[in-house]
């Protein structure tokens, strides 16, 4: 993981002299940029959020313990995954963060304010801090931490897409956390380290169509405030540590959009990009790992909820089967898969890769690291493909949730009775099978896009391509298998 160095002087990457087009937002509608300019912005945006996740957490203590009739459960593993997963993602980058309701109090406590700013000489920023302020431990400075996080959460997901209770319990812990981190460690720690969720959307905001940079790199060489990152009257400090004139990449920028109101020299603008181009370059084993942990979590979710293995699903629905043993096998088999199996066939591939092209001199390590990217395309697109039956089977429960949100037989709205109706279920594959080619397509062009800044022989780079290709296609074709047949 890289979070920018704030003093070292900026470093124009290979791939970003290589930039597809990109189209200024701000240029083209400045209101927008007035819009995030707002010191209420980030608030108003959030607010909402803040009330509904209250609603969920009432939901999950005091509702229904029916899964399907329960708010959190409908809404956060239905509409929630489904719209992150699908829309805000792929178009919005990490736009989640930008309203999500879990540091707000963290960043409370930390500011004492909600909307205003506090200048001020807080070490590292022009802001005043409260609280500790410590450093993370260097050693911990990675997403390994999110990795297991999410692999543990995901072991226990019939639990927590089933067990208004547990979903409860899961998000009150991750609130409590993130403000108790916020006490202790500065900025927004608990998002860079140790948040879930941050380490997929990390990882596929990379492909998204939105990125927010510096107009003029130039610029920021000649300004000596560097209030992007260390905050000025106007705007916090960078609550990720990213500094704006060496960002080259979408993963670790929760677009709260502070360096937009701080930047002196007006250098920051929001812009429009083609879909998995520009940020094709992985920086450490914890974000390869963390492709290869999200591709075969899709894969397990999908044998476990769509495929007609009901002994997996017993397995792994331990609260209701009892089935320790089982359950046991299931968590022991995902991890190994995702943290030995599939990481290892990789390696293997690369290996191959290497033999085959005749590359001795690329180190093996720079080739594992380059050529991961392919994975994380592929990974985003099969969550997608698997997410899209689970709006389209079960999307009806959000009508009839809404009127009865705690499952008490209220009927707010004259929809609590809306009968389970699933929408087009005989389409699911048909939407499903292009999503997962256009996984392997844009896999593979990335994968050929940083294999053309390492070998200038075409008939090298293709040899080199092969073997992880296969791997690529052979995992296609298992989703394929998996959700067609
Ligand atoms: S990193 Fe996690 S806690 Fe932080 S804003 Fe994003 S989703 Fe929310
Ligand atoms: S404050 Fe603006 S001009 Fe200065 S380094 Fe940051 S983005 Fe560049
Ligand atoms: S201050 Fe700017 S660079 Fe930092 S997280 Fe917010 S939007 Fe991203």
């Amino acid at each position: 993981m890289a979070i920018a160095n704030p003093i070292a002087p900026p470093a124009v990457s290979e791939e970003t002299l290589q930039r597809p087009w990109r189209f200024d937002v701000f240029a083209r509608w400045p209101w927008l940029k007035r819009l995030v300019r707002m010191r209420t912005f980030q608030f108003l945006a959030i607010l909402p959020n803040l009330l509904l996740f209250y609603l969920f957490l009432i939901a999950g203590l005091f509702g229904t313990p029916v899964g399907n009739r329960n708010i959190i459960i409908v809404f956060v593993w239905i509409l929630w995954w489904f719209v992150l997963i699908t829309v805000m993602v792929p178009l919005g980058s990490r736009v989640w963060c930008t309203m999500c309701p879990l540091p707000f109090f963290g960043d409370w406590v930390q500011r004492r304010a909600v909307v205003l700013v506090h200048p001020g000489k807080s070490p590292g920023t022009e802001n005043r801090f409260f609280g500790l302020h410590r450093r993370w431990p260097k050693q911990l400075s990675n997403i390994w931490l999110q990795n297991l996080g999410f692999l543990f959460l995901a072991t226990f997901s019939a639990l927590l897409v089933t067990r208004p209770i547990f979903s409860a319990v899961v998000f009150g812990v991750l609130f409590a956390l993130a403000t108790g981190l916020a006490l202790v460690y500065r900025l927004r720690t608990f998002c860079n380290y140790v948040c879930p969720i941050s380490g997929f959307l990390s990882l596929y905001a990379m492909t998204s169509t939105v990125e927010l940079r510096s107009v003029d790199k130039n610029e920021c060489l000649k300004c000596s405030s560097k209030a992007c990152i260390r905050g000025s009257e106007k705007g916090w400090a960078c609550p990720w540590n990213v500094y704006m004139g060496k960002l080259d990449r979408n993963n670790y920028c929760g677009l709260c959009f502070e360096c937009v109101k701080s930047c002196p020299n007006d250098n920051i603008s929001l812009f429009v990009r083609p879909f998995s181009t520009s940020d094709v370059i992985l920086r450490g084993y914890d974000e390869v790992w963390k492709a290869c942990i999200m591709l075969v979590l899709a894969l397990t979710y999908s044998v476990m909820l769509l495929g007609p293995w009901g002994r997996f699903k017993d397995w792994a629905n331990v609260s209701e089967v009892r089935n320790w043993g089982g359950f046991g096998l299931f968590a022991a088999g995902q991890a190994l898969l995702a943290l030995v199996i599939f990481p290892g066939l990789y390696y293997l591939s690369i290996r191959l890769a290497k033999w085959y092209a005749k590359a001795d001199s690329i180190p093996t390590k720079e080739l594992f690291l380059k050529y991961a990217y392919a994975l994380v395309p592929m990974g985003l697109l099969a969550w997608i493909a698997f997410s899209v039956p689970l709006l389209m089977v079960n999307g009806s429960y959000i009508v009839s949730v809404i009127s009865d949100p705690l499952g008490w037989g209220m009927n707010l709205f004259g929809t609590a009775e809306f009968p389970w109706a699933p929408l087009w279920p005989e389409w699911v594959p048909f939407i499903q099978v292009p999503i997962l080619l256009a996984g392997f397509y844009y896999g593979f062009r990335g994968m050929h896009k940083v294999g053309r800044q390492l070998f200038s022989d075409p008939a090298q780079l293709y040899r080199s391509l092969l073997p992880p290709a296969v791997l690529l296609l052979a995992v296609t074709l298992v989703f394929l298998k998996l959700f067609v047949g």
